[in-house]
């Protein structure tokens, strides 16, 4: 019931857990890719910057190398006395000269010019765009090296149309300046070079424009630092084709962009050239793509990993202890109940225990009142058994009472007589009778008595004699023979003698009221034992009992006598039942009726087996 609304609940913290898992992957993937892109711009930085000594040194050891070559001229006798007097012989042999030099320099051209402008004599006089005879007045590596002594000018050939760096040097002569000695060095070695090493080079001139570059397309192009236009083009003597700015611009880490989709990144370190070449600028730009992409490549993966794998654990925490919080309140929930459950139960059974405990209350009421009533009743059957045989007990005891009279008095005539010891005969005599008289009445006393001894070891021949001795009165009027059957030695059985003894009374008066009357009365009394237990019967030669009467002879009440009282054998079939046994009504054939008394044996037959009577 609890469960429902917590289910429920538990989508919210779920959905907004994957959002700030989200969050932290992404951020963690975002942080990653900063941190690697400025790791490898840094690192792409200290390459250019490393590139770029080597780059400026490749373009400044080629000018410093051809420099000489003008420096070398200027001082040479033969170079001053050609400039000093030109002839063509001596232009043409000067011409043979510095085509060799040239040659062995690497140099594209070499030249002298005159103080007018006009060249005297170069290396490429033998080909069809022979500088020989040109005016190169109005170039500035002339005037300026005619003016300064040196000069240096990056520029497109008249002729040829191909650039190069113009290196002049100013021939002096006694009387003053001669004209001016010019190396042209045409930079595609060091280009080359530059485009060798995987990085992009471009020089540029003071005014923003790129001069040698590894891009050959992006020769003449302005700089965004560019100052003036008309300026720049006419320091390079340019013709009137349009500049175009350089394609590159500013972009994010530093970096320049190429342009291209994805633009394509650099990474510029910028420097000058220093003496050989003054006021000029180098940059190096270092490719940057390529390694930004796989560092941060690596970093987002790695940081994506490490990120969804702190995600898992917490996660996993998180849950762990949710789990924990959901066990706890589980168990709290089931021990409540097992409290409940333990309480109701208890409660039943408590219930139930006085339930119980007044039903054995009741029932030990019911026991105690059935006990009772058996015991009224035993106790009046008894008394019932004694009235009935007063008669015959005073007749016991006045036949005793009568010899004591009559001992007494012959007793007092003996010692009138003088004959003590006849007296004294008679007097052990009185004792006799006195004593016998004492047995009747204690017989009477304990059979009357109600509490009875309890069961103990009874030789059942005993109580036999016993009930007879009680009825012996009654039996000796009636005339009735009693006959016994028995074994060599009685058997013992567990009983209490009073009990079995009563039962045997009423089976006796029983028998005796049916024989009465008749001439050849009899009564059997029958022991007979086997190892299951002791089987007393008493016969009689009376009437039997009726069928119907049978059916009913163990009922309360049941009598065809008149002054019966129909409990005799219900108590005694009770008693037996109560010392283990039973009494039955033994089938019948041939007249009579045969009661047997079914007892058990005692456990030690050898045990003493009179002591009941007191
Ligand atoms: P009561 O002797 O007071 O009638 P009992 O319970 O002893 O009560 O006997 C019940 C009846 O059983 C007697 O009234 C008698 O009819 C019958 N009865 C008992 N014993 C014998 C017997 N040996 N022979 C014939 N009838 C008997």
């Amino acid at each position: 019931m609890r469960q429902g609304p917590a289910r429920g609940g538990a989508r919210w913290p779920a959905a907004i857990g994957l959002l700030v898992a989200a969050l932290v992957i992404a951020g963690a993937m975002l942080a990653a890719d900063r941190y690697s892109t400025a790791r490898a711009v840094a690192d792409l930085d200290q390459r250019a910057a490393s590139a770029l000594p080597l780059a400026a040194a490749a373009l400044a050891g080629e000018i410093g190398k051809q420099r000489v070559l003008p420096a070398a001229l200027a001082r040479d006798a033969d170079v001053a006395a050609l400039l000093a007097r030109p002839d063509a012989e001596s232009a043409r042999r000067m011409g043979a000269k510095l085509r060799a030099l040239a040659g062995e320099a690497g140099a594209s051209v070499l030249y002298l010019i005159g103080t007018g402008g006009v060249t005297v004599a170069a290396s490429n006089d033998d080909a069809p765009d022979s500088f020989v005879g040109s005016n190169y007045g109005f170039r500035t590596y002339f005037s300026a090296a005619m003016r300064d002594g040196t000069a240096l000018q990056y520029a497109l050939g008249t002729v040829s149309r191909r650039p190069g760096l113009y290196l002049s040097h100013r021939v002096d002569g006694p009387a003053g300046p001669l004209g001016v000695a010019v190396v042209k060095v045409e930079l595609d070695a060091v280009e080359a070079g530059w485009r060798q090493s995987g990085y992009t080079v471009y020089t540029s001139d003071p005014h923003g424009l790129v001069l040698a570059t590894s891009r050959p397309d992006w020769r003449f192009a302005l700089l965004p630092s560019h100052t003036d236009e008309a300026a720049a083009r006419d320091a390079l003597q340019l013709d009137d084709t349009p500049l175009t700015p350089i394609p590159l611009a500013a972009a994010r880490h530093g970096l320049v962009s190429g342009g291209g989709d994805p633009p394509a990144l650099f990474a510029p370190a910028s420097g000058t050239l220093g003496p050989e070449a003054p006021g000029w600028g180098i940059t190096v730009l270092v490719p940057a793509n390529t390694a930004i992409a796989s560092a941060s490549r690596t970093a987002v993966v790695a940081a994506f990993a490490i990120a969804l794998g702190l995600v898992v654990v917490v996660a996993a925490i998180l849950r762990r202890g949710s789990a924990v919080r959901r066990r706890q309140i589980a168990l709290t929930e089931m021990n409540t109940e097992l409290e409940r459950r333990v309480e109701d139960r208890t409660a039943a059974l408590s219930e139930a225990n006085v339930a119980l405990a007044g039903e054995i209350e009741h029932r030990e009421a019911a026991e105690q009142r059935a006990r009772r009533l058996r015991d009224e009743l035993a106790q009046a059957n008894r008394l019932s058994i004694l009235g009935q045989i007063a008669a015959g007990v005073a007749h016991e005891i006045n036949q005793p009472v009568a010899a004591i009279r009559a001992y007494a008095d012959n007793a007092g005539q003996f010692l009138d007589a003088g004959r003590p010891e006849s007296a004294a005969q008679n007097m052990g005599a009185i004792g006799r009778m006195a004593d016998r008289i004492g047995e009747i009445t204690a017989t009477l006393r304990n059979f009357a008595r109600r509490a009875t001894s309890p069961p103990a070891a009874v030789a059942i021949e005993d109580a036999v004699d016993g009930a007879i001795a009680l009825l012996a009165g009654r039996i000796r009027d009636s005339g009735v023979v009693i006959e016994r059957v028995r074994e060599a030695e009685s058997p013992i059985v567990t009983a209490s003698r009073i009990r079995l003894e009563q039962i045997l009374v009423n089976l006796l008066q029983n028998a005796l009221d049916a024989v009465k009357g008749r001439s050849d009365a009899w009564i059997r009394i029958a022991v007979a034992s086997d190892a299951e237990g002791v089987r007393l019967r008493v016969a009689d030669n009376g009437p039997g009992i009726a069928s119907d009467v049978a059916e009913t002879l163990f009922m309360p009440f049941v009598t065809t006598k008149e002054t019966g009282l129909g409990l005799g054998l219900v108590i005694s079939s009770e008693i037996a039942r109560e010392l283990g046994g039973a009494l039955t009504l033994e089938r019948q054939d041939g007249g009579g009726a045969t009661f047997v008394l079914e007892l058990k044996r005692a456990i030690d037959p050898a045990s003493d087996a009179g002591g009941d009577r007191t």
